[in-house]
């Protein structure tokens, strides 16, 4: 559990973060956040990964992903621009197209899921990689490149994420949460935002931050998906990755408190209570 040496932060800290749109803003600048989540079994994650991008607010969502996904993703959101090219001839994040990537929940851990995350992990875009990319690093073949980008990457682990990407057991991590996420960013060289019921976001040399956000309703499918898609928004809209994890994860937690009226929900429901809490922090 959060001890006093752990960063905390109120409704106050966080609004000074959160991008407002000016009289200048244009889709462009606000923000362009390509997407590569869900697959044909998991098509689900790619609408709540979008979704939770839309409403934390975003220029431009680009989708890039097998037809089926694209059909559900446009039915859901038509506002998204969608490719459903091969992801790996997709030019969604050529410069210009893309100012972040998120990659992962739910889209499989194929030999072509692990060519695609090479693409992405060798772009000079800020990464979030998530769920089944998360799978892949742990698999060892693209540790190496993770540890050695210039552009900023997060990566969203929850307890067994993080075993496998420690090589240990999930109560190993559970019983020391603050150790593991603090060794996971020094050996990975990276941004690490360890879930659960405490959120602890680390990164190298700086001091761990804990959320304080949040209700064990969270615990549900999908609710992962949207918390992706929500610091991807942010990322696009240029906060560094470490704030935008930060800023993310208590975005996530309030949405789901003004949600849930008491009783249980989704993580479609989820979706609702985001543009609700950034009001309410602003
Ligand atoms: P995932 O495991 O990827 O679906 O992500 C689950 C999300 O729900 C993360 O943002 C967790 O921090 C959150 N969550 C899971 N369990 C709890 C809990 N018991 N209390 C608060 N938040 C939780
Ligand atoms: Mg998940």
């Amino acid at each position: 559990l959060p001890g006093p040496s752990l960063l905390s932060f109120e409704d106050a800290d966080i609004a000074p973060l959160l991008p407002v749109p000016d009289a200048e803003s244009d889709k462009y600048r606000r923000g362009l956040l390509a997407v590569r989540a869900g697959s044909a079994h998991y098509r689900g994650a790619a609408v709540l990964t979008v979704g939770g991008a839309l409403r934390t607010g975003v220029g431009m969502v680009r989708y890039a992903g097998p037809s089926p996904v694209v059909d559900q993703v446009l039915a859901r959101w038509p506002e998204v621009v969608a490719d459903d090219v091969d992801p790996l001839s997709s030019t969604d994040l050529d410069p210009g197209r893309a100012a972040a990537v998120v990659i992962g929940p739910g889209r499989g851990v194929l030999p072509g899921n692990v060519d695609e995350l090479h693409v992405v992990l060798e772009s000079d875009l800020p990464v979030l990689a998530d769920a089944d990319a998360l799978t892949i690093i742990a698999a060892g073949t693209l540790s190496d490149l993770v540890r050695t980008r210039t552009a900023p990457t997060l990566l969203t682990p929850h307890a067994g994420e993080l075993a496998r990407l420690l090589d240990t057991d999930r109560e190993e991590v559970e019983a020391r949460r603050l150790e593991h996420v603090t060794r996971a960013a020094r050996e990975l060289n990276c941004t690490v935002l360890l879930k659960g019921s405490t959120t602890l976001i680390a990164h190298p040399g700086s001091p761990v931050a804990a959320n304080g956000t949040g209700t064990p309703l969270l615990a549900t499918a999908g609710s992962g998906d949207v918390l992706s898609g929500i610091i991807g928004a942010l990322m696009a809209s240029g906060l560094p990755a470490t704030e935008a994890a930060v800023c993310g994860a208590h975005l996530h937690g309030r949405a789901a408190v003004l949600a849930h009226d008491g009783a249980p929900i989704s993580a479609s429901d989820l979706l609702s209570g985001i543009p609700r809490a950034i009001a309410r922090i602003r």
